[in-house]
């Protein structure tokens, strides 16, 4: 080994008994250290939008089965990702770190940010939990919405952070300044907020989400979760980033861009924030996923088709919903929320009976359940089965 090799190991060991003694330091127990651990090498099943489909629809589904249970996009990855993936995939053999520094410098140019800004990850699941770590503790909780997205609330409460759970408004925005409140009752590390929401579609003003990073604690920290933001016209927060707010921003190549499973996604934050959630990654990304993602990211014409067609559909499903007098959250996203007028668990095991997948319940909205938008065909499937489990009203 050179004497380089020798320092830079020492420097990594260095790190990473520093990254430990911090958790320590921060109130963790050994025990909640080990989960941490654990939740780091994602050893366990837990809180990834895949995870949570699967776990509550255990076993592969039948080929033709309409699949609209994890709020995929029915379109795979781009001719050109493809392309680029193909040929990333013929260098297989080669670890092409710069493949993840292309997709950064890209993605900065575009954001109008600097690579800084940037910490890449497979997927923003890790993202999100690395998030939980690195800002909640046991006597600094996490804020969410009711329903959300259930990933950071389930890994706070797995590595023992408190977690305040502050139901959506009557027309399903986030009330952040409920959310708010409870940081002035007990001391809050992360507030999370999705935009737009995941499981209800629904969008959360702009002027509100200023005002809860204006008005929170000057330690705790927004996180900012956009995997859906590309089919709204809702504004981004990249620029409370550039104005070096306490915001760090999520987002994920497995919705619009049609990569769920290559896994490829992004924390965008000040420098100093993902600092603090990086010790955490593993850093090597899979070159396919970094190429891939990096030939889609300019595609502008092709995402803002996708979020046409999309919006279509869901159009057309609200008017289906509307004309049989279902109850439905306005999404703005690939998925919704209806009222199917009896327990979900029950309507969602008579929709797969039907061969038709959705889900999953949400136990504050008993009697929702979560619709993914599909390709035309799904959708024309799900109503038809859909009438004959839930009674029109
Ligand atoms: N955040 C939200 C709100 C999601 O709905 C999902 C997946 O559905 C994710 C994050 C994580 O997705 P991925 O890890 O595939 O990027």
């Amino acid at each position: 080994m050179t004497s380089v090799e020798s320092a830079a190991r020492a420097l990594l060991i260095e790190r990473g008994g520093d990254a430990l003694e911090d958790l320590t330091a921060r109130g963790f127990t050994r025990r909640h250290v080990l989960r941490i651990a654990a939740l780091v090498t994602a050893a366990l099943p837990l809180g990834s939008e895949r995870a949570l489909a699967q776990l509550s629809d255990a076993g592969a589904l039948p080929a033709d089965a309409v699949k609209i249970n994890a709020n995929e996009f029915p379109d795979g990855p781009s001719p050109r990702a493809l392309a680029a993936l193909a040929e990333a995939a013929r260098h297989g053999n080669r670890y092409q770190y710069p493949e993840t520094d292309g997709l950064v410098e890209a993605a900065a140019a575009l954001e109008g940010l600097k690579v800084e800004h940037f910490a890449v990850y497979p997927g923003s699941s890790l993202a999100l939990h690395h998030a939980v770590i690195a800002f909640t503790s046991p006597s600094r909780a996490l804020v969410v919405a009711e329903p959300g997205y259930e990933a950071a609330g389930l890994a706070a409460a797995f590595i023992g952070a408190p977690v305040i759970r502050v139901p959506l408004r009557p027309d399903a925005a986030h009330d952040l300044p409920a959310m708010l409140a409870a940081s002035r009752k007990q001391p809050v590390g992360l507030f999370y907020v999705c935009n737009p929401n995941n499981p209800t579609g629904t969008v959360t003003p702009r002027a509100a989400i200023e005002a809860l990073v204006a008005a929170a604690p000057h330690d705790a920290v927004v996180l900012l979760d956009e995997a859906y933001i590309h089919l709204c016209d809702e504004p981004r927060g990249v620029d409370m980033v550039r104005a070096g707010k306490n915001v760090v921003v999520l987002r994920t190549f497995s919705k619009i861009f049609g990569m769920a499973g290559l896994r490829a996604g992004f924390a965008i934050a000040r420098k100093d924030l993902l600092a603090r959630m990086t010790p955490w990654n593993t850093g090597a990304m899979p070159a396919t996923a970094m190429a891939a993602a990096h030939a889609a990211l300019g595609e502008h014409e092709l995402i803002a088709a996708r979020k046409r067609a999309n919006a279509e559909r869901r159009n057309d499903l609200m008017r289906f919903f509307d004309a049989h007098g279902f109850r439905y959250t306005p999404s703005v996203a690939n998925h919704l929320m209806v009222d199917a007028r009896r327990p979900a668990p029950e309507a969602i095991a008579a929709m797969k009976q039907r061969n038709v997948y959705v889900g999953r319940p949400w136990p504050v909205w008993p009697t929702h359940v979560r619709v993914s938008i599909g390709s035309a065909a799904d959708m024309e499937r799900f109503k038809t089965a859909f009438l004959e489990v839930v009674a029109p009203g």
